[in-house]
C-alpha cells in the first residue's frame, strides 16, 4: 500500500478524551475514530489489525474442529424469555420493539440463538460433538464505556458454543478450546495468563479467563510464586481460618463509645487506640434491589463477586455513601451489625474475632466489646473478602503475587442450563431424549487489539507484535527528488509485496523527521530507509521497532534480510 493513497490521519496531540495509552495511540495513529460513546469506526489501519487478529482466531478455531457460522445480531426477545434472561440480564441488554410491537434485543452474546439452532438441527448423539462459532459485532450497553476499544458498547467478539452428549465429553470440548486459546494468544505474540474465573451472568459451573498482562488492566490476578495457581481475585478462594477455642470467660461487655468525626476505619482505630484488625467494617450493597450488609475485618476489602455468589443474586452493587441514609435511615460511616434489620453476610474471619468494634448505627458512635455470635448473628457466613498477598496459595500454601490483566478471552462450562430452559435435546444411543451439555467460549477480538498496545508501546508509539501488525514492514523513501532512490525504494516495495509480505511504502512528500515519527507511532515492526546512504554507498538502513537497533544492509540483500526478520517475528 502506498502511504500517499492511504487514509491514515495521524496526529501529534494526545486527545483529551483518551485516558489509557491504547486509546490515545489508536486515535493518534489514525486507526479508529469515535462515532459516539463506545462506538468506533475502524479506519483502514485499524481494520487491518482487526483482520490480523480475526484470521489467527479463525484458523485456530478451525484447527480445533469448530465450524464457523454467522448468527443475526438482532435477536427475538421470545428466545430470551424462554431462557429466563430477558428479565435477568441487566440494562447492558439493549431491548427494543419492532413495528409490530414485538420485543427484540441487540445480541450481547448468543447462547439463546445457538441453542435454538441446536434444538432444531441436532437430533442424534451421532451428530455430536458440535462446536459452532462466529466472529461478529456484539452490543452491550455498558454503563461506562471507556478506554476506546477496551470497553466499547459495540465490539467484535468471537463466540463459540459446544454441544456434547455428557459431562465428560463436554470437558473434552472445553480442554480443546482451552488449548486453542493458548495457541491464539501465543500466535498473537502476547504475554498472557489463563486464570480461574467466576462464571458471571452467563451461568455455568467452571470457567477460565485469558488475561493479557498490563498495568492498565481492569482485572487483578493472583498468581502463586511456587505453583501454577492463577486466579482472578474475584474468584480466588480463601480457606476459613482454623477454628480456635473461644474463651467463654472474660467476654467483654458491649458498650457504646462516642467517636465523633470518625467515618473511616483508620480514624476509629486511631481514636480508640486499636488496630484496624479489631474493627468490623459494615458495607451496604444492593443485591437485586434489596439492601444487604456485608461484614469484613477493618483491614480487608469486600469482594463483591463473592458476595453475589454467597447471596445467589443476579446483581450486586455497593450503595453509594450519599444514598445510605435515604435508603436505610442509617448514618454512613457508623454502620454496624448489632440490631440491624436486614440480611447480613459476614466473612468467616469475623466469626473468629473474640470481640470487636463496630459502628453503632448512630451518628458519631461506635460499639466496643461486641462479640460476634453473641451480639449479632449473620444470616450467611462465608468467603467474602478479597485475597491479598498476605494470604497463602489455596493450592500449595506458597506466597502469592498480584498482577493487573486485561480479560481478552473467557471460556465456560455451561452444563445443561440453557438446553433445559430451552428444551434442547437429542436422542442418545438408547433412544432416550437427553439435554445437550454445553460450553461457551468468547474472545474479545477488538479488545485484543487494545490489549496488545497496552502491553507493547513506548513513548514514540505502538510496537506491534509482528503477527498483529497492520503492515509488517514500512519502506521509507527519503529522497523523492532523486530518481535512483525513488526507483530503488519502489522496487524494494514491489519486491517485498510480491513475496507476500504486508508492506507500506511511504512515498509522501514529507520531511524525514515526520516520516520516522509516523512509522514509530503506528508501530510497524520493521522499517527500511532508502535515502542518503543509498545514494552514497548503495546501502539501506533496517530498523527493528521493538529494540531500536539498526543495520546498514547492501541494497541487493535488503529484501531477503527483511523477509527473514518478518519470518522470525511470525513464529
Ligand atoms: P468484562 O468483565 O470485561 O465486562 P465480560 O466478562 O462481561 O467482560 P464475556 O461475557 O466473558 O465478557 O465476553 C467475552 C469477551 O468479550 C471478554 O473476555 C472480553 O474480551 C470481550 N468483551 C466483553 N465486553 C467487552 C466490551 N464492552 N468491549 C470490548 N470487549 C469486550
Ligand atoms: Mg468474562
Amino acid at each position: 500500500m502506498r502511504y500517499s493513497q492511504l487514509l491514515l490521519p495521524t496526529t501529534k496531540e494526545t486527545p483529551a478524551e483518551a485516558e489509557v495509552v491504547s486509546h490515545q495511540l489508536l486515535l493518534r495513529g489514525g486507526f479508529i475514530r469515535k462515532l459516539t460513546s463506545g462506538m468506533y469506526t475502524y479506519l483502514p489501519l485499524g481494520l487491518l489489525v482487526l483482520q490480523k487478529v480475526t484470521e489467527i482466531v479463525r484458523q485456530e478455531m478451525n484447527n480445533a474442529g469448530a465450524q464457523e457460522i454467522l448468527m443475526p445480531m438482532v435477536q427475538p426477545g421470545d428466545l430470551w424469555k424462554e431462557s429466563g434472561r430477558w428479565k435477568k440480564y441487566g440494562p447492558e441488554l439493549l431491548r427494543f420493539q419492532d413495528r409490530h410491537a414485538r420485543d427484540y434485543c441487540l445480541g450481547p452474546t448468543h447462547e439463546e440463538v445457538v441453542t435454538d439452532i441446536a434444538r432444531k438441527e441436532l437430533h442424534s448423539y451421532k451428530q455430536l460433538p458440535v462446536n459452532l462459532y462466529q466472529i461478529q459485532t456484539k452490543f452491550r450497553d455498558e454503563i461506562r464505556p471507556r478506554f476506546g476499544l477496551m470497553r466499547g458498547r459495540e465490539f467484535v467478539m468471537k463466540d463459540a458454543y459446544s454441544f456434547d452428549v455428557d459431562d465428560d465429553a463436554a470437558s473434552k470440548s472445553y480442554e480443546i478450546m482451552r488449548d486453542a486459546y493458548y495457541r491464539v494468544f501465543e500466535r498473537c505474540g502476547l504475554d498472557f495468563r489463563a486464570v480461574e474465573a467466576d462464571s458471571g451472568s452467563i451461568g455455568g459451573s467452571y470457567s477460565h479467563e485469558f488475561m493479557v498482562l498490563a498495568d492498565t488492566g481492569e482485572d487483578t490476578l493472583v498468581t502463586c510464586k511456587s505453583c501454577s495457581y492463577a486466579a482472578n481475585v474475584e474468584k480466588a478462594a480463601i480457606a476459613p481460618p482454623a477454628e480456635e477455642a473461644v474463651i467463654v470467660q472474660d467476654l467483654p461487655q458491649m458498650e457504646k463509645v462516642a467517636t465523633p468525626g470518625t467515618k473511616k476505619v483508620d480514624r476509629v482505630a486511631e481514636l480508640l487506640q486499636i488496630s484496624a484488625k479489631d474493627i468490623v467494617k459494615t458495607m451496604f450493597y444492593l443485591a437485586d434491589d434489596v439492601v444487604v450488609a456485608a461484614l469484613v475485618r477493618g483491614d480487608r476489602v469486600v469482594q463483591s463477586v463473592k458476595l453475589k455468589n454467597l447471596l445467589d443474586a443476579d446483581d450486586v452493587e455497593p450503595v453509594a455513601e450519599e444514598e445510605v441514609w435515604s435508603r436505610t435511615k442509617l448514618p454512613a460511616g457508623y454502620l454496624g451489625p448489632v440490631g440491624l434489620e436486614m440480611k447480613v453476610v459476614a466473612d468467616h474471619e469475623i466469626m473468629g474475632m473474640a470481640s470487636c468494634v463496630t459502628g453503632a448505627n448512630e451518628k458519631g458512635h461506635h460499639l466496643q466489646g461486641v462479640v460476634p455470635g453473641r451480639d449479632f448473628t449473620p444470616d450467611i457466613v462465608g468467603d467474602l473478602r478479597q485475597i491479598t498477598t498476605e494470604d497463602n496459595c489455596p493450592l500449595c500454601g506458597g506466597a502469592l503475587g498480584l498482577t493487573e490483566g486485561i480479560e481478552v478471552g473467557h471460556i465456560f462450562k455451561l452444563g445443561t442450563g440453557y438446553s433445559e430452559s430451552m428444551n434442547a435435546t437429542f436422542q442418545d444411543n438408547e433412544g432416550g431424549e437427553q439435554h445437550f451439555v454445553m460450553g461457551c467460549y468468547g474472545i474479545g477480538v477488538s479488545r485484543v487489539v487494545a490489549a496488545a498496545i497496552e502491553q507493547n508501546h513506548d513513548r514514540n508509539g505502538i510496537i506491534f507484535p509482528v503477527p498483529m501488525a497492520p503492515f509488517q514492514v514500512i519502506v521509507l523513501n527519503l529522497s523523492l527528488k532523486n530518481e535512483g532512490t525513488c526507483k530503488a525504494a519502489e522496487d524494494l516495495y514491489l519486491n517485498l509485496k510480491q513475496q507476500g509480505y504486508d508492506v507500506l511504502y511511504d512515498d509522501r512528500d514529507e520531511r524525514p523527521g515526520s516520516k520516522f515519527k509516523d512509522a514509530d507511532l503506528i508501530g510497524i515492526p520493521f522499517r527500511v530507509t532508502v535515502g542518503k546512504t543509498y545514494e552514497k554507498n548503495g546501502e539501506v538502513e533496517v530498523l527493528i521497532r521493538k529494540d531500536g537497533t539498526t543495520a546498514a544492509i547492501p541494497y541487493p540483500e535488503a529484501a531477503e534480510y527483511v523477509g527473514q526478520l518478518i519470518q522470525k517475528g511470525l513464529t
